[in-house]
């Protein structure tokens, strides 16, 4: 799992490398392991959507900036969030507030007056975009929580409701909708769920632990 206040995996938007300065798309693969950072995330909030005939989304990074992200294709398949079984169709799940995920996003200048920077995603590059069921504030809370626990060797092994350790013999019960979350009794699992907000993050929990497992 990356390190989510690292600036050089996930840049913001005024951080990012100019398009004209990287090589083709053609030329990047996964495997590369010539061009340092191996990979950098875009992270930013939906904050409208201004679809018209090309995929136009205008988010927030970080950093408070705002900005336009346009898509080259109508190839969404990255886009229709993963995992979660509910069968909620085949539209793209642009939702405002929730936080998109560009692997590799460059920065392109626009010739002209006025016109500001965009972020173009690539043709054949949309089916690497994600969508995390959350804020952007959630996102990098949530992803420092987690790198935290990779840290203690992979697993909570603290209540995340009461702060109570793992008893000997009695493991904590893990939620089934993350898998990260621990509980030391179904009273506390309760309490998680409601009064501490996990009902909110679990699904950007999961959505998380699925793009950087
Ligand atoms: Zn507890
Ligand atoms: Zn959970």
């Amino acid at each position: 799992m990356p390190v989510f206040t690292d600036p050089s995996t996930f840049p913001a938007f005024h951080e990012l490398p100019s398009a004209s300065s990287l090589p083709s798309s053609s030329s990047l693969t996964s495997s590369s392991s010539t061009s340092p950072p191996a990979d950098w995330f875009l992270l930013a909030q939906i904050k409208e959507n201004m679809t018209i005939t090309k995929t136009t989304l205008v988010v927030r990074d970080r950093a408070g900036a705002d900005f336009a992200v346009t898509f080259d294709d109508g190839d969404h398949r990255g886009l229709l969030g993963s995992g979660n079984g509910s069968g909620e169709g085949a539209a793209p799940r642009f939702r405002k507030g929730h936080t998109l995920v560009v692997p590799r996003a460059a920065r392109t200048d626009r010739e002209g007056e006025g016109k500001k920077a965009v972020v173009r995603v690539p043709a054949g590059r949309s089916g690497g975009v994600r969508v995390v069921p959350g804020s952007l504030e959630q996102v990098l809370e949530l992803g420092r929580v987690l790198v935290g626990m990779e840290e203690e060797s992979g697993l909570a092994k603290k209540c995340a409701a009461c702060g109570g350790p793992e008893a000997e013999g009695r493991p904590l019960m893990r939620c089934t909708g993350c898998g990260a979350a621990a509980y030391c009794s179904k009273a506390c699992q309760v309490r998680g769920w409601g009064e501490l907000g996990h009902k909110s993050n679990c699904k950007v929990v999961k959505s998380i632990r699925e793009i950087w497992p």
